[in-house]
């Protein structure tokens, strides 16, 4: 008979990777999707905001290139720009124009989502490290850092897409964030985030990957707006954002960053029982 005998981390949970906006701060993940509809419409192809919403959690420049690939939108341009298809060159401007937009935008929404602050705080008690990174670009973080900090949020250290060769889904800005915090195991980290290349940032690196369906991308509220609701609409909202997250292969999903702490008690033991990611 022949045997493969597989090697397992059995030690705790070192490092939690957190998402920005949708997972910590910017309930609804509202910020982008103003920024994003502003630059089309002064593009002449205007887009709604289900559409900005779609490819949210990339990388923006890459957010802008699958907007304009999207069949809608591509033949809504291509009336409006010659008969031309956008080019390589269109994708640069428009993200030229969108930066600054989201940068003056992104400070209004630097608010920590519930939860937040006591989630990281318990955390760190038990010496986990915390990590951010996000769609976003150094000068958007720059905008964005110092605003959640002022208001109780700041992890220790923080990866943007514009820090790694290639953003979500692919696993690079993760890796980075478990390089820097020395953890021992990639199955010793869990990603947290509240959009499918989140999910899939996370599984592609080798991690636990946590959903976030209510606060983020998913639902695309505010809290108010969500609240104000009748009961009904609000539990097909948040039924519809578990199930896409849990589709994309979340090992957890949960309403948002408040609901973490017993998965992470889940995910402790099932380490020590010598289960991977
Ligand atoms: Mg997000």
């Amino acid at each position: 008979m022949s045997f493969q005998y597989h090697r397992r981390y059995t030690g705790p949970v070192h490092t939690v990777i957190f998402d920005w906006a949708g997972t910590t701060v910017d309930y609804g993940c509202v910020a982008p999707v103003a920024a994003f509809m502003r630059v089309f419409e002064q593009n002449q192809a205007p887009i709604t905001v289900a559409e900005a919403r779609l490819p949210m959690g990339a990388e923006k420049r890459d957010h802008i290139k699958a907007l304009l690939a999207m069949p809608r939108i591509a033949t809504a341009w291509s009336a409006t720009h010659g008969g031309e298809a956008a080019t390589e060159a269109d994708i640069d401007r428009l993200y030229a124009e969108f930066l600054p937009l989201q940068v003056a935008i992104i400070p209004d929404h630097a608010e920590p989502i519930p939860g937040c602050i006591e989630t990281v705080a318990a955390l760190r008690s038990r010496g986990i490290r915390i990590a951010g990174n996000t769609g976003y670009a150094r000068p958007m973080m720059e905008a964005l850092m110092p605003a959640a900090a002022a208001r109780g949020y700041a992890p220790d250290i923080a990866i943007c897409a514009s820090d790694v060769p290639a953003g979500r889904p692919g696993p690079g800005m993760a890796l980075a964030c478990a390089i820097q915090l020395a953890a021992p195991s990639v199955a010793a980290c869990i990603k947290v985030g509240d959009t499918v290349v989140d999910i899939e940032e996370g599984l592609n690196a080798g991690m636990w990957s946590v959903g976030v369906a209510v606060t983020g991308n998913e639902v695309g509220l505010p809290k108010a707006t969500l609240e104000a609701l009748p009961a009904e609409q609000q539990r097909r909202l948040k039924a519809t954002a578990h199930d896409r997250l849990a589709r994309a292969g979340a090992h957890y999903v949960i309403d948002g960053i408040a609901d973490l702490g017993p998965v992470v008690e889940a995910i402790t033991a099932r380490l020590a029982r010598g289960e991977a990611p």
